[in-house]
């Protein structure tokens, strides 16, 4: 695609996005023209709509972000057309949603801004963004889905669950990535989880589920998971993980279930022969909400190359906390916890200069760090996550 057809996408996009209500009006209107029009896409979608809205846009903020990057978007697309195969779709479908999709933007871009170059410019990028998906999807011959059966759930903290599932047949994933999950109580509302392991050739996977205040799936994954449901997941995604034989230093910084995909990247490199070296900071709120601690011991314990380093924003535990000791434990292998707010704690380390950066969990922990990292000279270069919605 060339430089002007992006920036004539770009431009419009970002003046209907800018507007006040912008994102949601145009996700409303994109939602309510594809009901109208094509009354079958219905069934993709949930109920509630609300948390659906937003990913939307954020979801096209983010591909609009790469146009100019082919090299990063093509393969994300690609994934992201292996992933839609959970759903069914068909060609058809990636017309009934494009077409959708310019009208809204039309719509509230408005008949001054919409001018015959910038509609050919959106034919353009629509069709880059649906062959690709397409191409990708039809070329597949993994499973649309797998199902999991959970065969274990652990409770770790009281809003965290480890959930272990055994799969229909193993998955070939890349430790680091991660997958869309549906489960039977909430039903075509489908969220990412990252697994805590690698992928192995028993199909075994685990996923560290945190219940969000007010969320729709993961408190009902807290407090419904029963042994023996069945899971439904979809192609792995994402590009984190550390590349066999690079010689590249890691530093990997994580929070809350964060930990997951470091954790299964850090097991994935402990079966290697050589690795560079590894410094990971594991942080929560509280000492005790640093529930992964035993075995990133035993992994610091048995490799030279990994440091870990625990971090929490507070130096005491909440009063409600029950202390059995646990919390307080000095683990071996590990360093001492240090505490403060985990961005600026990694950061005041230094620029960190010569080394990859992966940074995992909520949205906000992974723009402050990225951002503290930047301010101490880390290369925006150097540092990835995954996307942020
Ligand atoms: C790449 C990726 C990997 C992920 N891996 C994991 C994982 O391994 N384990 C895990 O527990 N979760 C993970 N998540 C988050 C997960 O996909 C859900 O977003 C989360 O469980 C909330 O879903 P929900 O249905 O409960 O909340 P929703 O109903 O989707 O949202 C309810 C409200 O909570 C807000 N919200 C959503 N997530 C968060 C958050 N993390 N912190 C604060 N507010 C939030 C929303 O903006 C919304 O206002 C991952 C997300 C991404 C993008």
């Amino acid at each position: 695609m060339d430089s002007r057809t992006v920036a004539l996408i770009r431009t419009t996009f970002k003046a209907v996005a800018a507007e006040e209500g912008g994102p949601e009006k145009l996700a409303s209107s994109f939602y309510a023209i594809l009901f109208t029009d094509y009354p079958h896409a219905r069934d993709f979608f949930p109920a509630a709509m609300d948390s659906q809205r937003d990913r939307l846009v954020k979801a096209i903020a983010y591909a609009l972000d790469r146009l100019e990057e082919p090299n990063k978007l093509l393969p994300f697309l690609a994934q992201l057309g292996r992933d839609h195969r959970k759903y069914g779709v068909q060609p058809e479908h990636y017309v009934a949603v494009a077409t959708s999709l310019k009208t809204a933007m039309r719509r509230y871009a408005g008949t001054e801004m919409w001018t015959d170059e910038v509609d050919r410019a959106w034919d353009d990028g629509l069709t880059i963004i649906a062959e690709t998906m397409i191409g990708a999807a039809d070329k597949e011959t993994t499973p649309a889905v797998w199902t999991g059966t959970v065969v274990e759930r652990r409770m770790v903290l009281r809003n965290l669950a480890v959930v272990r599932l055994q799969l229909d047949q193993p998955m070939g994933y890349a430790a680091g990535q991660y997958m869309s999950v549906q489960v039977p109580s909430r039903p075509r509302m489908w969220r990412y989880l990252s697994p805590a392991v690698p992928a192995n050739s028993h199909g075994e996977i685990e996923f560290h589920i945190r219940s969000v205040l007010g969320g729709w799936v993961s408190p009902a994954i807290i407090g419904q998971t029963q042994i023996g449901e069945q899971w439904l997941i979809g192609s792995p995604l994402g590009g984190l993980g550390v590349p066999r034989n690079t010689k590249r230093k890691m530093l990997m910084v994580g929070c809350g279930t964060g930990i997951a995909p470091l954790r299964a990247q850090l097991m994935q490199m402990a079966q290697r022969r050589t690795n560079p070296k590894v410094h990971l900071f594991v942080g929560g709120h509280y000492p005790c909400d640093l529930y992964d601690l035993e075995t990133l011991s035993s992994l610091a314990l048995a490799h030279k190359w990994l440091t870990v380093t625990p971090v929490a924003e507070s130096e005491e535990n909440p009063w409600w906390y029950v202390d059995s000791g646990e919390s307080e434990r000095a683990w071996p292998g590990l360093e001492p916890l240090m505490t403060g707010q985990i961005g600026k704690v990694v950061a005041s380390f230094g620029p960190w200069a010569d080394r990859d950066v992966q940074i995992v969990g909520s949205p906000s922990m992974v723009q402050t760090t990225k951002f503290r990292l930047m301010a101490a000279g880390t290369q925006t270069k150097n540092i990835r996550h995954d996307p942020l919605f």
